[in-house]
């Protein structure tokens, strides 16, 4: 069985958000207006619960998870996790990847690494330490810093650097982050810098004004270095460019400007064990509560295809989505 939806697509990725919780405050992934109301730790799926949606996920061909949140290393002995995540492996799993914030991965990055996690994207917007508190609401760029520094030392297959480009934020340090990823590199292994699209939530402040068309950040990208366009695989999110002569490439993540719905291989888990097949579709359903009444593995499955059943085509267009008010937010929904 394979999870194929009502226009052929097969779905082989999984991103698990493990918290609604964060240390840090984004403007743009958590709503200004929102009260900050976490869920109660017993409406979020518990690690044995989660162990088994993976389990029944890679059954049906999915072959990467990463792991979010809110920010995931927040979450309890979350180490643990993804030792039995990483035991996926010998089961069809190929990739066990996470996203973080990265504030407190100078103190988990070894344990992760041994975990198993081969791909990890470090999210950091600005170099710079008050702009970097003005975008996160909290002084705390250099621990960052450390947490990216010790993740290059632990020599993880994979690292990027997420970057949410935004109008009059940070649409100035699109060269710096290069030249910082370029730094790291030099002498271990390659960085990727991920040029992220900013995209609408409820709440978020987003206008269309305020997104840097990725040909803009290329553009500007052009000005100093050569690059070169690399093949990406066909449900490749990314448009990836090695920049020629340096130890870093750079990527860009066009989700406003040119979608990806057509290859889209991707199905979130929300914290709540909702399943929740569009980034950008209110449609979720909850698998926590067949867990939790110990429904078949039948039922579970069949759950699953139902929800896929519910994936649209394509998203909306940008400006329809900001004002979807049934959408959750980006924090809650987990990126
Ligand atoms: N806490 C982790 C982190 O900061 O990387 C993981 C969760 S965070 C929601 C995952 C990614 O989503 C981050 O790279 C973040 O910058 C991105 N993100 C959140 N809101 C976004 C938005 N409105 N537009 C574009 N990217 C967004």
């Amino acid at each position: 069985m394979q999870l194929i939806d009502n226009y052929n697509r097969k779905h082989s990725y999984l991103r698990i958000s493990v918290t609604d919780r964060c240390n840090l405050r984004c403007f743009y992934c958590l709503p200004k207006d929102e009260d900050i109301i976490w869920k109660p730790k017993n409406k979020l799926l518990s690690f044995e619960e989660i162990e088994k949606l993976s389990r029944i996920f890679v059954s049906l061909g999915v072959d990467k998870i990463r792991i979010t949140g809110g920010e995931p290393l927040v979450r309890n002995a979350l180490p643990q996790l993804l030792k039995s995540l990483g035991k996926l492996k010998q089961s069809g799993l190929k990739t066990l990847a996470m996203t973080t914030n990265g504030l407190l991965l100078a103190k988990h990055a070894h344990a992760i690494s041994q975990a198993g996690v081969t791909h990890l994207n470090v999210s950091i917007d600005s170099l710079q330490r008050d702009r970097f508190e003005k975008i996160t609401g909290r002084d705390q760029l250099s621990d960052v810093l450390s947490g990216v520094e010790a993740a290059v030392k632990c020599g993880f297959p994979s690292i990027k650097l997420n970057v949410v480009v935004i109008a009059g934020v940070n649409d100035d340090e699109i060269l710096d982050m290069i030249e910082y990823a370029n730094g790291l590199a030099q002498n271990r292994s390659m960085i990727n810098v991920r040029f992220i699209e900013f995209m609408p939530f409820v709440g978020n402040g987003w206008n269309i004004e305020k997104v840097i068309p990725y040909t803009q950040i290329l553009q500007q990208i052009e000005s100093k270095y050569k690059v070169t366009p690399l093949k990406a695989e066909p449900s490749a999110v990314a448009k990836d460019f090695a920049v020629d002569g340096y130890d870093t490439s750079v990527s860009f993540i066009t989700s406003m400007t040119e979608s990806f719905c057509s290859t889209c291989n991707r199905l979130r888990l929300t914290a709540d064990g909702s399943i929740k097949p569009c980034l950008f579709d209110s449609s979720e359903i909850s698998l926590r509560d067949l867990l939790r009444n110990n429904t078949s593995e039948e039922v579970i499955i069949q759950t699953i295809l139902d929800a896929l059943k519910l994936k649209p085509e394509a998203h909306e267009p940008a400006e329809d989505l900001a004002a979807d008010y049934n959408n959750r937010s980006m924090i809650q929904i987990g990126g």
